[in-house]
């Protein structure tokens, strides 16, 4: 199977580090991945950085991983995009939720949303406590979006069908915290709309925030894209290589070897030859060669 769920709209692909540290193999991953699949389509391949949480940056990161991208003969097109410099276009996002009515503040501490007798993946499932009881707007409060229960349903190239029913599964999501900062969830879904991206290639670790994105996207009348949801690189205790588990920086002083790691981890069967070539025949082979139906799941 070559991508053949492509809409009449050209192919758009994007990939979305953010600066929390430089780019590891389990990035490289994601940015091999989401490259091949626009480049092989004929698409335009985008990079934007997520840099909305300040205490989160790691500074010089950024301009690290765009060079680190260049060294690896992975050329982007267009402008790179900051999220850090976007907040007036999410607050217009934020401000359409409102009219719609489905926007309302929280005051709650983080104690008293952990004190929540349910779970979901991404922590404790929000109790509504402050949609029941209207919160003072005067004290500093994030902004919750009220959810439904009305079942999210897509299709991933890779993972299949997934859905959620967000009420009770996710609960009411914040989409802008009491710092003022906007959440992933609302930056990400404006900044793919504005963006024009037709498909999104990343990480199965966002497979669960996607139902998430596709309700945002109903709500502001966007297009949802593609989605295909990458496997995971794991360390050996089964954890996913990240700056809290310590991954590796990708090691440019043999670059050629970590493409050849990447497309082999997303199921390539790139040849042994390939080693003694260099970087531009490297992805002119990837290119011609590329399948996604030869990504493994998980
Ligand atoms: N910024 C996210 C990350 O680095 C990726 C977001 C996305 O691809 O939607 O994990």
């Amino acid at each position: 199977m070559k991508n053949t769920q492509i809409s009449a709209s050209k192919y758009r692909g994007r990939f979305a580090p953010s600066p929390t540290g430089v780019l590891h193999f389990g990035s490289l991953v994601a940015a091999v991945g989401s490259y091949l699949d626009a480049k092989s389509n004929h698409g335009d391949w985008l990079v934007r950085i997520e840099d909305l949480d300040w205490q989160r940056e790691v500074p010089g990161a950024a301009s690290e991983i765009l060079r680190t991208l260049e060294r690896l003969g992975m050329e982007w097109d267009g402008d790179v995009i900051y999220q850090s410099q976007r907040s007036e276009t999410y607050q217009d996002a934020l401000d359409a939720l409102n009219r719609q009515g489905f926007i309302y503040p929280c005051v709650c501490s983080r104690k008293e949303i952990a004190d929540s007798n349910r779970m979901s993946v991404g922590g404790p499932i929000y109790a509504g406590t402050c949609l029941k009881n209207p919160a003072p707007i005067s004290r500093p409060h994030a902004l919750r979006i009220r959810t439904s229960n009305d079942r999210i349903e897509f299709n991933d190239i890779l993972q299949g069908s997934y859905s959620q029913k967000l009420k009770d599964e996710i609960g009411d999501f914040v989409l802008r915290r009491a710092d003022g900062i906007y959440a992933y969830q609302l930056a990400v879904v404006v900044d793919d709309a504005e963006q024009n991206i037709t498909h999104v290639v990343r990480g199965a670790d966002l497979l669960n925030s996607t139902p998430r994105q596709i309700f945002l996207q109903q709500l502001l009348g966007y297009p949802t894209p593609q989605y295909l949801h990458l496997p995971v690189v794991t360390n050996e205790k089964g954890e996913k290589l990240s700056k809290q588990t310590s991954a590796a920086p990708i090691d440019l002083s043999n670059a050629l070897m970590q493409l050849i790691s990447a497309l082999q981890f997303l199921g390539q069967n790139p040849s042994l030859e390939m080693s003694e070539g260099n970087i531009s025949s490297f992805w002119q082979w990837a290119r011609e060669h590329w399948q996604a139906d030869q990504i493994p799941h998980s």
